[in-house]
């Protein structure tokens, strides 16, 4: 019973995936200069812990709740690239949400930097350098991650439409959720290089 609860749950999340990852109904360009101004400093990977912290845009990625299954659907990666949380969806339904760190970096970033998934990143990937927090209201709110280069050039139709899609999303994101996410950008207990490729 529970397994269908939590199949029936995912179905659900892949088609908001879907949804959103759609284009050309959804996100358009976000008018970033990524490629002419920056070395991917929002894709958590190895060489970023030599990097001084202002090098550094955002060194972790936490994927929604079954993203990370949809990213193992879309592109066959292993649920070891991730490191996983658990996440209380209820009571009684217990899941695991994935995050990619500097222990755990980012399998989808190419030698020159670039995504390889673009067509279905994850939308925390997708929404940076916006970056969606919860205030002391616990109502979603906004920041820019510091140390992106290309925020000047964001593309004001880009925000509002990401802005909208979480909104969308927000009554849908369990507290726990964004427990994790608030924790997330402060730990540091990730393994070292020489075991960072263990899986768990
Ligand atoms: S979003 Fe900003 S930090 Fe990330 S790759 Fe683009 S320019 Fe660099
Ligand atoms: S999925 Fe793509 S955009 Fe996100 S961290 Fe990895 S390489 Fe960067």
């Amino acid at each position: 019973m529970t397994a269908d609860i939590v199949e029936r749950l995912k179905q659900d999340w892949f088609q908001r995936f879907d949804e959103i990852l759609d284009n050309s109904k959804t996100i358009p360009l976000s008018g970033l200069k990524c490629l002419d101004l920056c070395e991917a400093r929002c894709c958590p990977r190895v060489g970023m812990r030599g990097m001084q912290s202002e090098e550094l845009a955002s060194p972790v990625v936490v994927l929604l709740p079954f993203e990370m299954e949809y990213l193992i659907e879309k592109t066959g990666v292993s649920r070891h690239v991730f490191r996983r949380w658990p996440l209380d969806l209820t009571p009684e339904i217990t899941i695991e949400i994935g995050m990619l760190d500097l222990g755990k970096p980012c399998p989808f970033l190419s030698e020159k930097l670039q995504c390889t998934i673009h067509e279905h990143n994850p939308l925390d990937c997708r929404t940076f350098p916006l970056l969606p927090f919860q205030n002391l209201h616990r109502a979603l709110d906004w920041e820019l991650g510091a140390n992106c280069p290309s925020v000047e050039y964001l593309n004001s139709t880009f925000v509002t439409v990401v802005k909208r899609v979480w909104a969308d999303l927000y009554p849908l994101i369990p507290q726990g959720w964004w427990d994790i996410y608030a924790f997330a950008d402060h730990w540091t207990g990730w393994s070292q290089p020489e075991e960072a490729n263990r899986g768990d």
